[in-house]
């Protein structure tokens, strides 16, 4: 029997589409020096804080290069404290598979799928970023082998909570060269985590995109503490003090390169409550100030912010406003980052 699905075409291959869409050698340069300062971050070497910010998801080509161009400015302004990746966030996990499944499937969300168009769609997204506003950003690799047609782009790779515990994000994680951050699965246990983050710093033999290939393992890989699920659907948080030293202890336990964590700020950490991010941030940096092994295991944060507070329906039409999480809007963002400069 055969497979019960169209063929519809054979895509064009990541190192066609690059070559359609190329980096010039200043943008390149662009990216390798901010991978450096990054993994140097990672390596203690750098105390400044990471922060991942930006929409759930980006749907909109030019609201996402308004909200990064406004990061920028503030990026400059603290550049001494904080280290800011943008989030364009190209690929939506759906819990229950409907609904928006980010720009790859739908680069227009009122229109239906077309995965060409989507290819396209965010490669130019990143790269027009980068060019306008120097920032080499962050995704979430959702589905491994579309990795490449961003991997020469992208400063930070997350693994969601719903695709931690599959093999081949582990086995993709170990050869990507930037940092890659585990978050924690829907259900809260760490040892998915920690196990994934253990097999991501390992090198591997695999298939890939129809090749053989052989991993060399990432050092860069480290924690995403998102909150949890329990049996009763209620959210909660696993960002307090003692969750964070728990997240020590199982790092001491093992053998890692640079035990690092970030804390999403926003999912079942918030309960979605996206007023609730400043809160929780300041909170943690309090941790930082008081333990020094927090200070260095907790790297940064991510968090959800957009231009318009809040989340609106597929359809309504908001500019800069969310369709999927609800996030911070922009001058509460930007009032967040000046503060986190300073408590830093
Ligand atoms: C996200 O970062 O928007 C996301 C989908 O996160 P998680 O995998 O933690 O649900
Ligand atoms: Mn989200």
């Amino acid at each position: 029997m055969q497979m019960n699905m169209e063929f519809e075409r054979k895509l064009t291959i990541p190192m066609d589409v690059k070559k359609m869409y190329p980096l010039d050698k200043s943008l390149r340069e662009t990216v390798a020096d901010r991978d450096e300062q990054l993994k140097a971050i990672f390596r203690n070497e750098d105390d400044r804080l990471i922060l991942v910010i930006g929409p759930c998801s980006a749907d909109n080509e030019d609201s996402v290069i308004d909200y990064i161009t406004r990061l920028r400015r503030v990026q400059d302004a603290v550049a001494d404290r904080v280290f800011i990746i943008p989030r364009i966030y190209t690929n939506k996990p759906r819990t229950t598979g409907s609904g928006y499944k980010g720009m790859l499937h739908q680069p227009d969300p009122n229109q239906k799928p077309d995965m060409f168009k989507g290819i396209v769609a965010i490669r130019s997204m990143h790269l027009r970023a980068l060019r306008e506003t120097g920032f080499s950003c962050a995704d979430e690799m959702l589905y491994p082998e579309n990795h490449r047609y961003l991997d020469d782009i992208l400063a930070y790779v997350a693994i969601g909570a719903r695709s931690v515990e599959n093999q081949q994000h582990r086995l993709v994680s170990s050869g990507v060269d930037v940092p890659v951050g585990m978050k924690n699965p829907t259900g809260g246990d760490l040892s998915v985590m920690m196990n994934s983050i253990t097999a991501a710093q390992h090198g591997h033999t695999f298939l890939y995109r129809g090749w053989e290939v052989h991993s060399k393992g990432n050092p860069y890989t480290h924690a995403i503490l998102r909150g949890y699920m329990n049996k009763h659907g209620e959210s909660l948080p696993n960002y307090h003090y003692e969750d964070i030293m728990h997240l020590l202890r199982l790092y001491s336990e093992g053998v890692f390169s640079y035990p690092s964590c970030i804390i999403d700020t926003n999912h079942s950490n918030s309960n979605k409550q996206y007023l609730e991010q400043p809160r929780i941030v300041k909170e943690v940096l309090a941790f930082r100030r008081y333990n020094d092994d927090i200070r260095q295991l907790v790297k940064g944060f991510m968090i959800e912010s957009y231009i318009e507070d809040g989340c609106q329906q597929l359809g309504d039409g908001v500019y800069g406003k969310s369709i999927t999480d609800p996030c911070l809007g922009w001058e509460k963002t930007e009032r967040l980052i000046m503060e986190i400069a300073e408590l830093s």
